[in-house]
């Protein structure tokens, strides 16, 4: 003992000197002269402590035990909430599972895959009748009548003079829809003015006046002339908004690029209420579903899409019917994020004419932009 101390305070000063003057190699040179009586001699007087009192020792056991009992009561609340939390969060996670995944697994083993695309003219006499015979209702609504449909969807597609187009379409995603078994009704949102054609704030009208007959849960966003060519492409909605229609004839089957988003698409009600809808603000053909897609991204969403080949379209011939190219929609899209929560579901305000016709309900709008105002972009 006495060794150490005499050591000890002879190398002080020495130690003092080398960590503020030495070089760094120095310091681990001097270092483990130092060290040893520091740690050696505080545990030398514990255990002669303990020698002469084990009553001391009994006490730091029971001073430690008690104080873990204490921290155990102090944290055992928060350790159960956090238990209790994880139990729920998995148990939600599982039921959305349950109903997104296997439901499309369980429908890719059931439908029949290649649809037999039949782009023939067809009157709407003549659907009419086929879908009766399958037990649509006015307004084009069915619901399986021998389960519980996993997904209530409205599919709403944007109109202005296509009338020998809706018939066809109608011929395919009926029989599909069934096959799928989902509850579904079509909403047909007509643009009554002259303006350039508005397809998003179509889709925003529909949206909001679907919503006024039935409390769907998932939103179809579906293209008038767009066929779809399997129907294993399950047209529920999912944890991510989805991409139904990428592989399309007119673009030999090729994705065009990865942030396309039109055709076809689909969102939960809340997805779509959460990203304020469409922009009402792209007058004239394209660049509205480019917006959608930042939208989306913006949010946080990845877009996901059928795999294989589940997702091909055919589309009718046509040339645009007249429909004018938006040209300043790339000037908008520069400025997605500024305009996101400015314009959209959140400053639409319009009068539609609704009428409930044998195959589809007809919502019939006069739009202008004086409807949607926004103050800049
Ligand atoms: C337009 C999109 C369109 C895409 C593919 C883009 O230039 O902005 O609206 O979907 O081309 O046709």
């Amino acid at each position: 003992m006495s060794g150490t101390s005499c050591f000890e305070w002879w190398i002080r000063p020495l130690a003092f000197f080398s960590f503020c003057h030495c070089p760094r190699s120095c310091v681990f040179v001097i270092s483990p002269l130092i060290l040893p009586p520091l740690i050696v001699r505080p545990l030398v007087s514990m255990r002669f402590l303990r020698l002469r009192s084990r009553s001391i020792v009994a006490m730091l056991f029971l001073f430690s035990l008690s104080s873990s009992f204490l921290y155990f009561i102090y944290v055992a609340p928060g350790l159960a909430n956090q238990y209790l939390f994880m139990m729920q969060a998995s148990t939600i996670k599982l039921k959305e599972n349950v109903r997104t995944i296997s439901a499309q697994v369980y429908e890719q083993i059931r439908n029949e895959g290649r649809i037999d695309v039949n782009m023939s003219l067809i009157s709407f006499a003549k659907v009419q009748t086929l879908v009766s015979n399958l037990g649509v209702r006015p307004g084009g609504h069915w619901r399986p009548n021998d389960c519980k449909p996993r997904w209530k969807v409205a599919i709403l597609i944007p109109f202005r003079n296509r009338h020998e187009h809706l018939p066809i379409l109608l011929r395919h995603l009926v029989p599909m829809l069934q096959r799928q078994h989902l509850q579904f009704a079509f909403y047909l949102i007509e643009q009554a003015s002259d303006l350039p054609f508005n397809r998003a704030m179509l889709f925003n009208v529909g949206y909001l006046e679907a919503l006024k007959d039935l409390a769907w849960d998932c939103f179809v966003f579906h293209d008038v002339d767009h066929i779809p060519e399997n129907d294993r492409n399950y047209y529920g909605c999912g944890l991510m908004p989805r991409h139904f229609a990428h592989k399309l004839d007119k673009y030999m089957y090729i994705l065009p690029y990865d942030e396309f988003f039109g055709g076809v698409s689909g969102l939960t009600t809340q997805q779509f209420k959460r990203i304020n809808g469409f922009p009402n603000a792209f007058w004239g053909w394209g660049g509205e579903d480019d917006d959608l897609w930042n939208r989306v991204t913006f949010a946080g969403y990845n877009v996901s899409r059928p795999p294989g080949d589940i997702g091909k379209y055919k589309s009718i011939p046509h040339h645009h019917h007249g429909e004018v190219q938006f040209l300043g929609r790339y000037k908008l899209l520069r400025r997605s994020k500024e305009r996101n929560f400015l314009d959209g579901l959140i400053n639409l305000n319009y009068t539609a004419r609704v009428s409930v016709e044998p195959l589809f309900k007809k919502i019939s709008v006069n739009l202008v932009p004086d409807q949607a105002p926004i103050s800049d972009y």
